[in-house]
């Protein structure tokens, strides 16, 4: 913990947070009247809670999503509003109880067991905040139906919960037209008449962009918020958040019949300039976009020839000739979203900002306001 790359890094990730405010904006517009939350788990998608949190609050956000409990004690630290509400998605698992309301944090329910746990807790302290998540279709968390059915006929149950909302996650939501949407809509639907009064929650990111009907109380977008487009084949509403890029260590002419990297994946056809930049697997940079990847110079894509190694990839510069030793080049970008990188790399971008490394000189621009 705490470990930060020296400013001399040769790979630079600089986090817009004017950006990360306006997307915010942005998805809060979309979904009104429901409320904004934001999704904040995996250190922010990998971009660094500690700047991430505060500047979404800054922006107006107040309901805070984590994945992990430890995840939610740090964020606790962040934010130490008793405005700001932090929802935990993994929930209440033995042991933690005192924890959850040493700081301030409301578990998620998944199961019977995890409301009998905060029942008996809230009736033997003080009632704890919570929320509780039926399963609509994911079968990974949340109440599946028959567990419904038990809560349902007996609600003395949640006695010592307080109960904040009702969520649900969907399954394909960035595939406006799969029928998985509306199905798990209408069961969403069809369960809440059993919690009067409370409110409800069911899209996350690219659920917001499936229209009002999708929205209801509470949206619980993250991915988007960090620039990758919510819906698949369509047009990004998102402003990118992230700049990747990794410094040039060497320069050398080849021809052919030489090789580049580990397994001489790549063999050079003829008279062909090579530079050696430093990033690789254990920054984050795929290993999967081994003579897959691009990286732009001024605007010129240079193509990733050879295998991605674990600290440095190669890239021929054939067609960029004014790239000199120590210029930076573009890994992620304007000219390179997160998107593009992903397809690239065979994944998706939550992927990518995720596996984003720890060496990095990272940079926060942008006031947040
Ligand atoms: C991660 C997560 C979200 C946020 O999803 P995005 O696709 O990143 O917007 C919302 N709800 C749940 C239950 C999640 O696990």
């Amino acid at each position: 913990m705490g470990f930060r790359a020296s400013t001399t890094a040769p790979t630079r990730l600089t986090i817009d947070l004017a950006a990360l405010s306006a997307n915010y904006r942005l998805l809060a517009d979309r979904s009104k009247p429901a409320r904004c939350a934001a999704v904040v788990k995996a250190n922010g998608y990998g971009l660094g809670v500690d700047a991430v949190a505060p500047c979404l609050y800054d922006t107006g956000c107040l309901i805070f999503f984590v994945a992990h409990l430890a995840e939610g004690i740090e964020l606790r630290e962040l934010l130490d509003d008793p405005a700001v509400g932090i929802f935990v998605f993994n929930g209440l698992l033995p042991g933690e109880e005192d924890l959850f309301r040493q700081h301030r944090l409301c578990p998620v329910l998944n199961d019977l067991g995890q409301i009998e746990r905060c029942s008996a807790y809230g009736r033997a302290n003080a009632p704890l905040a919570a929320a509780l998540h039926l399963d609509t279709g994911m079968s990974r968390l949340g109440l599946p139906p028959q567990e419904l059915d038990i809560l349902a006929a007996d609600p003395s149950r949640l006695d010592g919960v307080l109960l904040c909302f009702v969520m649900s996650h969907l399954a394909c939501a960035d595939t406006p037209n799969h029928p998985l949407n509306r199905e798990q809509r209408r069961a969403f639907e069809s369960a809440l008449p059993r919690f009067p009064k409370t409110a409800a929650s069911l899209a996350a990111s690219s659920g917001i962009f499936l229209g009002p009907d999708y929205h209801f109380d509470l949206v619980r977008p993250g991915v988007a918020l960090y620039g990758v487009a919510p819906i698949a084949d369509a047009p990004n509403p998102m402003q990118q958040v992230i700049t990747l890029e990794g410094k040039i260590i060497q320069i050398r002419d080849v021809d052919a019949p030489r090789t580049v990297g580990y397994g001489a994946t790549h063999q050079f056809a003829g008279p062909s300039r090579v530079a050696t930049v430093a990033a690789g697997y254990a920054d984050g940079y795929l290993r999967s976009l081994s003579g897959q990847g691009t990286a732009f110079i001024d605007g010129i894509a240079v193509p990733l020839v050879g295998r991605v190694s674990m600290d440095l990839i190669t890239l021929d510069i054939t067609n960029a000739p004014q790239a000199k030793l120590g210029d930076f080049v573009e890994l992620i970008g304007p000219h390179h979203d997160v998107d593009a990188v992903a397809r690239e790399a065979g994944t998706i971008g939550y992927e990518i900002l995720t596996a984003l490394g720890r060496r990095y000189s990272r940079h926060y621009t942008g006031s947040g306001h």
